[in-house]
This record gives structure tokens, C-alpha cells and sequence, in this order.
């Protein structure tokens, strides 16, 4: 298994490797930890090391001295571009990641220039190597990170979907018992034989005030999460309940004819299908302190608490929020700038959506591979859930650790098997 995962053995063919280095004048040129013939002393012993893959120096040297990482105006780099585009190198390999560009964008975009080329990308004191898998899905979680930096620079579909939100509309997304949605895909209507259940779930909730409790009842009466049909007609079935769904559903205020945006609710277009006093009571239960024994995680705890480190202070991040009007932004801050110096931390803080997108879409497209889950033991059945949006126990089971390093912008994942929290288990 392990041997196959590592494919055929290599063939012995030439790999002319080319060495970039780079130091800025603030970094001190003199100096000499990380100096310009430092960096490419490690450069060329991991050539070396690699030399049974057939791997060789190029003879040219592409260094810049004094010159920043924030920009691509450099005359080693632009050298080595053309040499890239002609062909003339095979893989490109740096000391660390930041030698190539302190800008991600800068970054996404020359490595993808090389991908293109089919020539790799090597910094040898990072685990970074595009041409192991492991290297490639740090690469993708940078990339995908650049990605979510220009979704942020070109804001205005999300203003417009928030727009739309925030006028109640419906935007998509799936469907929930209870409701259908109508054929132009732009209104939630009523379906009364599922607004009934939903009103009865609701009730075994009051009377049990247990998760386990209700989703064994729900379990018993063979109900389950919604079904329904996308556009072109593919069935999604429903899935029996399981405390995550269940708090879902227990937590959603669409049933009392809201939509929420971005942790604020405003009143929807659709027609609410249980007494608002109802819902409160629920959700007065579903957030009280109380109930922490029963719940790993709880719905105010975010994504990534626990998990989420700082890369630059080995210390967790953890989650807190500002507000500003009847709005709440959620960020992950570093626990040297929050109880030590502000200052001290040079990663800080990062917004919580941004972070947790950056992370499940990594997830997903590292996970699309059904080797790579087969040998993290990820059950089928759970790999379907997230991808039908039961996100949070996913990320919870799979993630080890998610260090941030906020200079470089850097994410990176340790994965692990599959560990499942006890979600719908006894308790
Ligand atoms: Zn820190």
C-alpha cells in the first residue's frame, strides 16, 4: 500500500536544477546566518542529497542582493524566469519559501508558472517539495489561500449576495426540511408534511433537553435529514440524524422565518414554521453553559479552536470576535499578542472565515483523492456528509494541527486518520 502510494520507482533522468537566493539590505547582506552564499550552500547539499534522482546544478547562479521580496522587479529572478520559460531548467529550489516572494499573490502566481512548465519547486528547509504529494498539498493550501486573498480584494458578489441576504432572500445552499425550494431556485415554500415533523422535533427536544436523547427518538422513527433533488434531477437522500444534524436543525432560523448572514439573523422572505417562543426556548437550552459535558465543541466554539496554532510562537490561536453595529467579526488570535505583547507575535491575528474557508476547501481538494482518504481511514459515509455541508465534526475528526504563520500567509495542514468524536454515540 505504502509502495504504491508512492508510485513507480523515479527514472534516472537529468533534473537541472536552478538555485535562487535572495536577501534584502534590511536583512543585512554581511550577515552571515542566511546569507546569500549560506542559503545556496543548502540549496546545493539538498541537490546533492537528490543525486540518485538525477538530480544536477545548473551552471548559471541567480542571486539578488539587497533587493526586497515584495516585489518580482529583480534582476536573478527576472533571469531566471527566462531561463524557466525557455525551458532551460527543470526545478527551481530555495532556502525557504520567502526567498522566492514575501507576496502570496506574487508567490500563487510563480509557481504557477512553473506548474505550467511542468518544473518544480523545492525549498529545502520547508516541507515543500512539489513533487511529492505531501509537498503538493502544502502548495495547494497556499495557493487556495492566495485564492481567498483575491475573492477578498473583489468583494462586490459577496456584497451582493449579502445584500440579498440581508433583504431575506434565499441564496441557495441546501435545502432544509421543512421547506422546498421553488422551481426558479429563488423562494423557500412551505412543505407541510416536513413542517410538521420539524414542529414535533422541536417539542422532543423541550421534552427531552438531550441531543443523544432526541436523535435516538429520531433514529427510532426512521426520520431523517431532508430529501431532495437538485436541478438536474440527481436525488440527495436524507441522512438519519446525528447530534451535529440535529443541533443544525435545532439552530436554524429559518424556522422562525429568518435568514442568518454572517451571524446575524434578518427577517426572511420565507414563512416560519414554529413559534418563535418555541425556538428560543431550544436555542436558550442549545447555548447554556450547562450543556458543555455533553457537546466536544460548542456551537459559539469555532472551527478551529484547539486546533489552530500560531507557526511563528508555537502557541495557539484562539477564537474571539469584535462588533461593530449588529455585526460580528470572528478572527483567531495568537495567545502571545493576546496575553503577552501585541506586539510581540508577528502573526497576530486572522479572520475566522477566511482561515476556516482556507482550511475546508484545502480538506476538499486534498480529500477528493479516494486513496488519500482510503488511507486516512475516512468513512465513506462521513466523507458524503461534509460534502453535503455537515462541515464542522469533519474538520474536527481529520485535523491535527493547522499552523498559521502570518508573515508568509502560510497554512498548513497536519492531517490524521480519522477520528471519530463521538457524535451520536452514548454519552
Ligand atoms: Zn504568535
Amino acid at each position: 500500500m505504502r509502495d504504491e502510494f508512492r508510485g513507480n520507482e523515479p527514472k534516472a533522468t537529468r533534473v537541472r536544477c536552478a538555485v535562487y537566493t535572495r536577501k534584502s539590505t534590511e536583512e543585512g547582506l554581511d550577515q552571515d546566518f542566511n546569507s546569500l552564499d549560506a542559503q545556496r550552500e543548502a540549496a546545493e547539499a539538498y541537490i546533492t542529497s537528490q543525486k540518485h534522482l538525477g538530480w544536477t546544478l545548473v551552471s548559471g547562479r541567480y542571486d539578488d542582493g539587497g533587493f526586497s521580496g515584495s516585489s518580482l522587479e529583480r534582476p536573478a529572478l527576472q533571469k531566471l524566469l527566462e531561463d524557466v520559460d525557455a525551458r532551460r531548467v527543470d526545478c527551481v529550489v530555495v532556502y525557504k519559501v520567502d526567498r522566492l516572494s514575501r507576496s502570496l499573490l506574487d508567490f500563487a502566481r510563480l509557481v504557477d508558472r512553473f506548474d505550467q512548465r511542468s518544473i518544480s519547486f523545492v525549498s529545502v528547509t520547508q516541507q515543500f517539495n512539489t513533487t511529492t504529494s505531501l509537498g503538493r498539498l502544502t502548495l495547494n493550501i497556499l495557493l487556495s489561500f492566495a485564492q481567498f486573498e483575491r475573492e477578498i480584494i473583489s468583494e462586490r458578489t459577496r456584497d451582493k449576495m449579502s445584500a440579498a441576504r440581508r433583504k431575506g432572500k434565499w441564496i441557495g445552499g441546501t435545502p432544509v426540511l421543512g421547506y422546498d425550494v421553488d422551481p426558479a431556485g429563488r423562494r423557500l415554500d412551505v412543505n407541510e408534511k416536513e413542517a410538521v415533523k420539524v414542529r414535533q422535533i422541536f417539542e422532543l427536544y423541550r421534552t427531552q433537553r438531550s441531543l443523544t436523547a432526541t436523535v435516538n427518538e429520531l433514529n427510532r422513527r426512521r426520520w431523517t435529514t431532508k430529501v431532495w433533488y437538485s436541478k438536474r434531477g440527481k436525488e440527495h437522500p436524507g441522512n438519519a440524524f446525528k447530534k451535529a444534524s440535529l443541533r443544525r436543525l435545532l439552530t436554524n432560523a429559518i424556522y422562525v422565518g429568518r435568514v442568518e448572514h454572517r451571524g446575524v439573523t434578518y427577517p426572511g422572505e420565507q414563512q416560519g414554521i414554529v413559534k418563535p417562543e418555541i425556538w428560543e426556548e431550544v436555542n436558550a437550552d442549545l447555548r447554556s453553559p450547562d450543556r458543555g459535558r455533553e457537546r466536544p465543541y460548542q456551537r459559539q466554539s469555532a472551527m478551529l479552536t484547539g486546533i489552530l496554532r500560531c507557526g511563528a510562537c508555537q502557541k495557539p490561536m484562539s477564537p474571539t470576535y469584535t462588533a461593530k453595529g449588529n455585526r460580528r467579526y470572528r478572527y483567531y488570535v495568537c495567545h502571545v499578542a493576546r496575553h503577552k505583547a501585541w506586539n510581540a507575535c508577528p502573526t497576530k491575528s486572522i479572520s475566522a472565515n477566511l482561515i476556516e474557508n482556507s482550511v475546508v476547501a484545502q480538506l476538499r481538494a486534498a480529500l477528493e483523492n479516494t486513496q488519500t482518504r482510503e488511507s486516512l481511514k475516512v468513512p465513506p459515509s462521513d466523507w458524503l456528509s461534509f460534502q453535503s455541508g455537515e462541515i464542522f465534526p469533519f474538520v474536527r475528526a481529520i485535523t491535527d494541527t493547522v499552523t498559521f504563520d502570518g508573515v508568509r500567509g502560510e497554512v498548513s495542514l497536519k492531517l490524521r486518520e480519522f477520528t471519530n468524536l463521538g457524535d451520536g454515540s452514548a454519552c
